[in-house]
């Protein structure tokens, strides 16, 4: 079965009330590529509003999560939460927390685990510096990256998993992977996949991210192991639909 294209929309911290209602207005009354699941992410305190707003065929998601199941954990939001108020999925390790709230692998691992657990869906980031980059370290760093999430996850539990290769020069920065490098990575993702199992290779998502907008995502999504993508700054604007339609 080939891979179901996956877009999500990351809006970070950004929008109140009236802006998001306006997103997501836009978003339900597009035409959408009915092949294309559609993922979006707002601000924690605006969940239940767009899980209210969105059309049922729009899945909403938390851009983080915690680890442990309740407690005193001031301003962490649990799993058991996220099931309670119907939001399905949970982005984890965005480079912006790895970065600025200093969340290492094996957090970021833990908290993989306790979504899959609790039933709910991850988009898994990962992705390399510049520095990184230029050092020709990328594959060493995603793969390590993964590598702490595999440690904890069962060969099935990968079905819950959407992988999103996002390289941090190329995240908020206008500066876009190429076709050939953003392709390069996510075939080495997915050769590394097939360590864990051949079906894990096949059948999981490896979806990029960093500066993705309506102008260079048709090229993108051409790409073999490019299943779809993670959009941070035009998942805010009208164009978010086209990106949702690249593959038309
Ligand atoms: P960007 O962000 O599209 O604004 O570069 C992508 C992301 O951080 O998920």
């Amino acid at each position: 079965m080939p891979r179901q294209f996956f877009v999500g929309g990351n809006f970070k911290m950004n929008g109140v009330t009236d802006s998001i209602k306006s997103i997501v207005k836009n978003i339900n009354e597009a035409k959408r590529d009915p092949t294309t699941e559609v993922v979006i992410a707002p601000p924690t305190i605006y969940l239940a509003l767009t899980r209210e707003l969105a059309d049922p065929s729009i899945a909403v998601s938390a851009q983080n999560v915690y680890d442990k199941p309740n407690g005193a954990f001031t301003g962490e939001l649990s799993v058991e939460q996220l099931n309670d108020t119907k939001i399905a999925w949970t982005l984890v390790g965005h480079s912006e927390r790895r970065v600025l709230l200093r969340e290492d692998d094996d957090f970021v691992a833990r908290k993989t685990k306790a979504a899959i657990d609790g039933g709910l869906s991850v988009i898994l980031c990962i992705g390399e510096s510049l520095e990184e980059r230029e050092a020709n370290k990328t594959i060493d760093v995603v793969t390590k990256q993964l590598t702490a999430v595999a440690e904890r996850l069962s060969k099935e539990e990968w079905a819950k998993v959407v992988i999103a290769y996002e390289p941090i020069w190329a995240i908020g920065t206008g500066k876009v992977a190429t076709t050939a490098q953003a392709q390069e990575v996510h075939a080495a993702i997915r050769k590394w996949l097939a360590t864990i199992s051949p079906e894990v290779a096949e059948n999981t998502r490896i979806i990029y991210g960093g500066s993705v907008s309506d102008k260079n995502c048709r090229e993108l999504a051409k790409e073999n192991d490019v299943d779809g993508f993670l959009v941070g700054g035009a998942s805010l604007k009208p164009a978010f639909v086209d990106i949702i339609n690249s593959r038309l």
